[in-house]
């Protein structure tokens, strides 16, 4: 089970320690305060403000399917007086709203709560929102299908990725506008609860449980992961002094299969810190639920796998890599908006060859000739820097998105390659960025400028060639006759 103390001493803010990632901060902010609505969901999100903690209390009976909520949001006006302001909301039933305590003029509809404060918010300025809302919630629906909350056949499931938050809590819905959470959850105690971040306190009474999580990283709303079930909980692996502990959540009746299928998990994270520096988040969890789903979906600290997903033979080892990469690619580096999406996916799908280079499976070389050969026989109309909302999605986004990692790879070696991915991670670590940012980040650790590699694999539709010269193997230094 997780720690059910409460008191852990980390700071409640997102700012890093070391100077390299206070810089990132910086540049996060920045990147922020340029960034105005969504290109792919402009009615999504409000650049005219951002929150820095949400503090949501809310309450859960699985069987009506009944949501009752409120949450306390900290908030920060823009450079211009906030004369009114934006967050999305399903159409749940709104009670009390507050603005710093003050009634505000407000309307709700089409998924958005629009607020007028009784006094504008003076520029720059701290201000607290205060909603409460009740009613029956149901997925947001998207081309992808419904997104957010589902309603399981026992219990509950939130992946929003990328605008299904604001089906269950009022969010400043853009993946820039990170905060940190407070999550109070109370439902019947047959149900557990599973929230990325830190179990703080579990308290039963009668009937009803309530269980409190706190996640100090700053966070993207469609993150904010949540699993009510049946679950049982098991430690994965022995974290150790100073180690990540990692949580299975798993109907009973699957944990054989679990056990097998997620048992190198620790070893992933061992790699990839390695690889890509420390962990960002203070724990890792991982949730099966007992009903299929198409994809498994990351959240913060957090990620979510069907009953599908397992089969005790490893099946869908390179999935389970590539949710555990997303922590830092993806959640902590987080993209300032949908259109660069393919930084989450390109680097959460090469963490998924490089795992399977390191652990004995083929080499990062061999599954980028693969995927090259498959996007060969496919369509070439899609630009990784901005594909378009209907191809964000796209398998062909994923696997380009891997290649131009190996090209980088390839054309820098390994020493500056890797050292340049940490320092990617390490720099923007709660932070946001743009694909303009990564590829200045490449060239200051490059020989040369790679802006003609970028500009083929990243800006251009045409697929360019396989990179020819594979990256050194360096397991097997070559003896003095072999190099003579
Ligand atoms: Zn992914």
């Amino acid at each position: 089970m997780a720690s059910l103390s409460a008191g852990h001493s980390e700071p409640v803010s997102g700012v890093p320690a070391s100077g390299d990632s206070a810089q990132g901060a910086e540049a996060a902010v920045a990147v922020q305060q340029q960034a105005g609505s969504d290109p792919y969901f402009p009615d999504h999100g409000d650049a005219r403000y951002r929150v820095h903690r949400y503090e949501l209390t809310l309450d859960y009976r699985p069987g009506p399917n009944r949501l009752a909520g409120s949450a306390r949001i900290n908030a920060i006006a823009g450079r211009s007086p906030l004369t009114e302001f934006t967050l999305n909301l399903s159409d749940f039933k709104i009670g009390r709203v507050r603005v710093d305590g003050r009634q505000p003029h407000y309307t709700h509809r089409g998924g958005k709560l629009r607020v007028r404060p009784a006094k504008p918010v003076r520029a720059g300025a701290a201000f607290t929102v205060e909603v409460q809302w009740s009613g029956n919630p149901r997925p947001v629906n998207s081309p992808w299908g419904g997104l957010g909350w589902e309603e399981l056949e026992d219990g509950a499931l939130v992946a929003s990725q990328p605008i299904g938050a604001p089906s269950w809590y009022p969010c400043n819905d853009r993946p820039a506008d990170k905060a940190a959470y407070q999550i109070s959850i109370t439902t019947p105690s047959a149900y557990a609860v599973v929230a990325g971040g830190r179990l703080l306190t579990r308290t039963t009474r009668a009937s009803t449980t309530t269980w409190v999580y706190e996640q100090p990283a700053p966070t993207s709303s469609y993150l904010v992961g949540l699993a009510i079930g049946k679950y049982q909980t098991v430690l994965l692996g022995d974290p150790g002094p100073g180690g990540v502990p990692q949580h299975g959540h798993i109907p009973a009746h699957l944990l054989p299969e679990f056990s097998r299928d997620f048992a190198r998990q620790p070893q992933m994270m061992d790699l990839f810190q390695e690889l890509f520096g420390p962990y960002p988040f203070d724990e890792y969890a991982v949730v099966v639920t007992d009903e299929e789903l198409d994809v498994p979906v990351e959240a913060q600290g957090l990620s979510l796998f069907g009953a599908n997903h397992v089969d005790g033979a490893r099946g869908s080892e390179r999935l389970v890599a590539h949710e555990l990469a997303h922590q830092w690619f993806g959640n902590s580096v987080s993209i300032a908006d949908w259109r660069h999406i393919w930084l989450n996916e390109g680097f959460a799908k090469y963490a998924e060859w490089l795992w399977s280079e390191r652990s004995g499976g083929r080499t990062a070389q061999q599954l980028a000739a693969a995927a090259h050969r498959l996007l060969s026989s496919q369509p070439q109309d899609l630009r990784l820097s901005d594909p378009g909302r209907k191809l964000m999605f796209d398998d062909r986004l994923y696997e380009r998105g891997g290649l131009v990692l190996h090209a980088v790879r390839c054309a820098m070696g390994d020493e500056a390659f890797f050292r340049m991915l940490r320092g990617w991670a390490g720099l923007h670590r709660g932070g946001a960025v743009t694909t303009r940012t990564f590829t200045a980040h490449v060239n200051r650790f490059a020989d040369e400028p790679l802006d003609g590699l970028f500009d083929a694999w990243v800006n251009r539709a045409a697929l360019p060639a396989l990179p020819t010269q594979g990256p050194a193997r360096p397991n097997h230094p070559p003896t003095n006759a072999e190099s003579a």
